[in-house]
């Protein structure tokens, strides 16, 4: 994700700072944006007396499986691999897919270098109805160690995932550090309905947001209105799993970006805190529309659904951080983009899920609004939301920059 989303800033004209260095003083407009590991931070001064921030941020991880360190077994003739759970996934739509090994190698050097298994190279067999009679009564229960042993190869080989990564990396084997690597779909992410109006893939929640941020920056960073904020996109990794990591929104990422830019163009800490207040911030991350099997799960008067617009996100125990007057920025925003919106709050017999958004507001006192596009599948190997709503997020967030 934060290597598609720097070759497409990198292509608007934005320019890759070194996170070790400091940014360039300057009393010009500047775009610009700094990465570490699975995190991103964009942003775009459109000039040097710039009061506020206008800050949107998504987090680029998504739930699933990731292979150990020492991932090779073997069992009844197949070499099988060992995983770890990642977040929390729906792990039966793991069953029966073909599946990718992705990942990142770590040079000796220190860089970092992508890979990809040219085809499905693994699968997580599912047991046969005839070996498991009641499971469509039952469901399908997984021992979360001994039945997620996804098989790679039939026991001809002596391979070693490390070796393939190497390979599949492009680097030689001597030079390979370390090694990350998790198990992907093969099925690339496509339209699908009669009417083509759905998207299906993996990982929407929240890659889908990480994508309306990145070209809404894109598109909205020529803006040079006077009174325009500063605008920047946070892409955090971890929220999966809590957000607390260096490159999570619990982390200091984002205030110590906040605080150089204003750095940059001149501002002392001071003046730095006191443009904090007026700053806000428009967290977006997926959130669940009604599904048509489970109705009764959603509050019929706060019940998004797909094709209607994105959601406001409201938990008064601030498991969401939208208050009603942080709303104002993303109800502003709809009307100048001209599209619908809709309302989620949970049921009140229903644990509410949460995202970066409080964490954000918490770290930094930024006024924040969460929001997200209605799906349903959350956290399944493969996701599905509505084409409509998927295009109306980077018009909104586009809006939301400008102001
Ligand atoms: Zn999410």
């Amino acid at each position: 994700m934060v290597a598609t989303a720097a070759q497409r800033l990198l292509a608007a004209g934005f320019t890759w700072f070194d996170a070790l260095s400091s940014l360039p003083a300057t009393q010009q407009p500047v775009k610009g944006f700094v990465t570490r590991d699975g995190a991103l931070v964009a942003f775009a001064v459109p000039h040097a007396s710039a009061s506020h921030f206008r800050v949107v941020g998504a987090h680029t991880d998504s739930p699933g499986l990731h292979l150990k360190p020492n991932p090779e077994g073997v069992a009844a003739n197949f070499g099988t691999l060992e995983v770890e759970i990642y977040g929390s996934p729906l792990l039966n739509s793991w069953l029966d897919r073909d599946l990718n090994i992705a990942g990142y190698v770590v040079h000796r050097d220190g860089t970092q270098r992508l890979f990809t298994s040219p085809s499905p190279v693994a699968r997580l067999a599912q047991l046969a109805i005839h070996l498991d009679r009641g499971v469509n009564e039952n469901g399908v229960v997984l021992d979360k160690h001994a039945h997620l042993r996804p098989v790679w190869h039939t026991g001809a080989a002596d391979l070693s995932v490390r070796e393939l990564a190497a390979k599949w990396a492009g680097v030689a084997e001597r030079d390979v550090v370390a090694v990350h690597a998790q198990l992907v779909d093969h099925e690339p992410a496509r339209v699908i309905g009669v009417d083509q109006s759905m998207v299906a893939g993996g990982r929407l929640d929240n890659q889908l947001s990480c994508w309306a941020a990145i070209e809404a920056v894109c598109s909205t960073s020529r803006t040079t209105a006077s009174d325009a904020g500063i605008g920047v996109v946070a892409l955090f990794d971890h929220e999966e799993v809590g957000s607390e990591s260096t490159t999570g929104a619990a982390g200091p990422l984002l205030e110590h970006m906040l605080e150089r830019i204003a750095h940059s163009i001149g501002r002392s800490r001071n003046d730095y805190l006191a443009m904090l207040p007026g700053s806000s911030c428009l967290s977006c991350d997926n959130a669940h529309a009604v599904h048509p099997n489970y109705p009764e799960r959603h509050d019929p008067k706060h019940a998004p659904f797909i094709n209607r617009g994105v959601a406001l996100k409201s938990n008064s125990n601030q498991r969401y951080a939208t208050s009603a007057a942080s709303a104002v920025a993303f109800l502003s925003a709809c009307a100048a983009a001209k599209v619908n919106h809709q309302l989620f709050v949970s049921r009140n017999s229903m644990p509410c899920g949460s995202t970066i958004g409080p964490i954000t507001a918490t770290r930094l006192g930024i006024d924040t609004v969460d929001v997200g596009v209605p799906q349903l599948s959350m956290h399944s190997a493969r996701e599905v939301c509505g084409v409509r709503d998927a295009l109306d997020l980077p018009r909104i967030v586009g809006e939301f920059l400008r102001g």
